[in-house]
């Protein structure tokens, strides 16, 4: 893959390239975005792009880039958290083998993901060589919580923010991964745009199955008498609560957004969305109380049943908003 082919980034990438080259540069960059928003992915690309010694970088062909993507490029450093944290040791580990030359081509790369594990020590220590690196170093920080960085650390990196891509580019951009269009379109609107999110969701049978079963149960809500038949193949469902509700507050989202006359992510299941007898909203709300139901410890299926009844509540059609506060 090239940099300019990196959907709804390409240019941005090449302009950063550009100034990389002409020098034009701070020596470090900040990757933040959620996760599965590609930030990762491009990082990789940026830093092979800078080994790489073809003209159309990164080629994938070269002998730097193979180093690069076998993980044995000897100027290439990368530092990850191999348990919880990224520790003071490995940072001045990391600094070390930078003082030294490179052995290669004529920089350093030091790349740090995951860098809001580096421990506060870590990140003081790393300041440090931020504040007056050797010139030969490029650094690349990657995190999806830019908040647990120092400002300091923050403030000598040049930031590059990623977020969700629209669905459409989403797609386009699995498409070019060799997934069919009606496939990717339908991916592209379960991750909302996330194409990292959507890759996982391509491999995860189980997850679709979970899905479908999720809807079902909603769909299987018809007033009050059918809360418990309704609710019982989720309640089975034992350690999938999460997954099972971020399920329901994406259709929730889609729900809102049909019923105001919006557009769903989850446009192939337009007419579902469409036929729906609960209140997007009320949903919604439910969602956020369940998450809090289960972290005081109630039970799955209590919280399920709770939340099925409020959604009945004042009449049977369900299409009500309902007020949570007690
Ligand atoms: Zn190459």
């Amino acid at each position: 893959m090239k940099l300019s082919e990196f959907v709804g980034y390409g240019d941005k990438m090449e302009q950063l390239m550009r100034s990389v080259q002409a020098g034009r540069i701070v020596h470090a960059l900040l990757f933040v975005g959620p996760h599965g928003s590609g930030k990762r992915t491009m990082a990789r690309l940026f830093a092979q792009s800078m080994v790489c010694s073809a003209a159309e970088k990164p080629c994938g062909e070269c002998p730097a880039c193979k180093r690069f993507l076998a993980g044995s490029h000897p100027d290439v450093k990368l530092l990850r958290p191999e348990k919880r944290s990224i520790g003071v040791e490995e940072v001045r580990g990391l600094i070390d083998a930078l003082s030294l030359r490179p052995y290669e081509g004529d920089r350093h790369i030091a790349m740090i993901e995951q860098a809001d594990k580096l421990t506060p020590n870590a990140q003081n220590a790393l300041l440090k060589t931020l504040e007056s690196p050797p010139g030969d170093v490029m650094f690349f920080l990657i995190t999806d919580a830019p908040g647990a960085l120092l400002d300091t650390i923050v403030s000598r990196c040049q930031t590059v923010r990623f977020g969700d891509v629209s669905p459409q580019l989403c797609a386009r951009a699995l498409e070019a991964r060799g997934i069919p269009p009606a496939r990717a379109a339908m991916l592209a609107g379960l991750s909302q745009g996330s194409v990292g999110r959507a890759l996982e969701i391509d491999g995860d049978e189980a997850w679709m199955a979970l899905r479908e079963q999720v809807i079902a149960s909603l769909e299987a809500l018809r007033g009050p008498a059918s809360v418990a038949t309704a609710a019982m193949p989720l309640e089975a469902e034992k350690g999938a609560e999460d997954g099972i509700l971020d399920i329901m507050e994406l259709w929730a989202r889609d729900l809102m957004a049909v019923q105001s006359g919006g557009a769903p992510f989850q446009n192939s299941d337009r007419p579902r969305l469409e036929r729906s007898a609960i209140d997007g909203r009320a949903l919604l709300q439910g969602v956020l109380l369940a998450r809090k139901q289960l972290g005081s410890n109630v039970s799955w299926p209590n919280t399920l049943e709770n939340m099925y009844f409020q959604l009945m509540d004042n009449g049977n059609d369900g299409r009500t908003t309902l007020s949570w506060q007690r």
